[in-house]
């Protein structure tokens, strides 16, 4: 009986031991349970966050993507004045500003003394002129000076065009036209002459006795004399007409519009502002002469190669009687 009531009693404490275990056992997992989804929520929190960190870093990527892409439309254009505008535009939609002005000259400064004024750097401390902002946000600092450098790509690109033009179409020496695409404005313009039944005037102009300044001063001297006779020259005709260095040290100018009695005017004025004009170069004070020989459409021809030859032969005319003088072709 004692042996039934021991058995009892130690079944009775070895099962009060097991639910002890089991339940001990089941708060364990239920804990772990709990950490388990603690854990999950905050990697799903942690996962959220990560998520708006990369949409916002996109955003940017995406923006600043935007703002570099700037350079594609900016390059479209090889005109200094049509890539400001392109600029412009874009900086507009991109920053909140109330005005940007591309400014060429420093000393148009000084009328925006209110502004942001930002120099346009280009290489060689070379500057392309300015950028001149009026109330720019500090947050749109950095946007702003991204978009600048794209627009002195833009800017680069144009003004290396440009200079590439000029060297095509002028003599180095003079900064006149050169003969080719002097004749190629010459026929634009007689084809405009005949179009709308005006005038033309065609001047050979040619320097007296240069060979012997030449052989007297040398070859520099010489250039330098070309070049101050061109100088003149350029000073003495209108915004309509036009010159290019003919032949070695012959100045053709086509003036536009002009009848034979108004180049009789022009040609003199030429004539004399060069023969009254002391030439410095190095110690030297010199002065030269010219002769010119005229010719005019419709009056002595109606196509360049007559009014060249006619315009020649009355520079030859000149030459012989006497130069320092203007001749017409008759
Ligand atoms: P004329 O009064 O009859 O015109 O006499 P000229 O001595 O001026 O004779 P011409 O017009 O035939 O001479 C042209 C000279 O110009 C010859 C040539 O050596 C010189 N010349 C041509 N091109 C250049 C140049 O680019 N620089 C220099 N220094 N001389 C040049
Ligand atoms: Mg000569
Ligand atoms: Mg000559």
């Amino acid at each position: 009986m004692l042996n039934i009531i021991l058995f009892l009693i130690i079944t009775f404490f070895l099962n009060l031991l097991f639910w002890d275990i089991l339940l001990k056992r089941l708060r364990l997992k239920e804990l772990e349970g709990v950490a388990l989804c603690n854990e999950l929520s905050r990697l799903n929190d942690l996962k959220k966050n990560l998520d708006l960190e990369n949409k916002s870093l996109n955003d940017k990527f995406e923006d600043t993507l935007t703002l570099y892409e700037l350079t594609k439309d900016i390059c479209k254009s090889l005109d200094e004045e049509k890539v400001f505008a392109i600029f412009s535009k874009d900086l507009k939609k991109h920053i909140s500003i109330s005005d940007c002005r591309y400014i060429k000259d420093s000393a148009d400064l000084i009328k925006y003394k209110d502004y942001t004024i930002l120099p346009l750097n280009l290489e060689a401390n070379q500057t392309a002129g300015y950028l001149a902002v009026d109330r720019i946000l500090e947050t749109d600092k950095l946007k702003f000076t991204i978009l600048t450098q794209q627009f002195l790509i833009g800017l680069r690109r144009a003004l290396l065009y440009q200079k590439v033009q000029e060297l095509t179409i002028t003599d180095v020496l003079t900064g006149v036209y050169c003969r080719r695409y002097f004749l190629e404005r010459f026929s634009e313009e007689l084809r405009r002459s005949k179009k709308n039944k005006l005038n033309l005037t065609f001047l050979m102009i040619d320097i007296d006795n240069f060979k012997q300044f030449n052989d007297r001063y040398g070859h520099l001297v010489g250039d330098a004399i070309l070049r101050q006779v061109s100088k003149t020259i350029r000073e003495m005709v209108r915004q309509i007409d036009f010159i290019g260095r003919y032949g070695g040290e012959e100045i053709s100018v086509v003036l536009a519009e002009t009848s034979l009695k108004q180049a009789n005017y022009a040609a003199e004025r030429i004539r004399q502002a060069i023969s009254l004009e002391v030439i410095k170069v190095y110690d030297e004070e010199l002065k030269v002469t010219v002769s010119i020989g005229v010719s005019t459409f419709p009056e002595n021809a109606s196509n360049i190669k007559d009014l060249i030859e006619m315009a020649d032969q009355a520079l030859y005319l000149a030459k012989e009687t006497g130069k320092n003088k203007v001749c017409f072709s008759s």
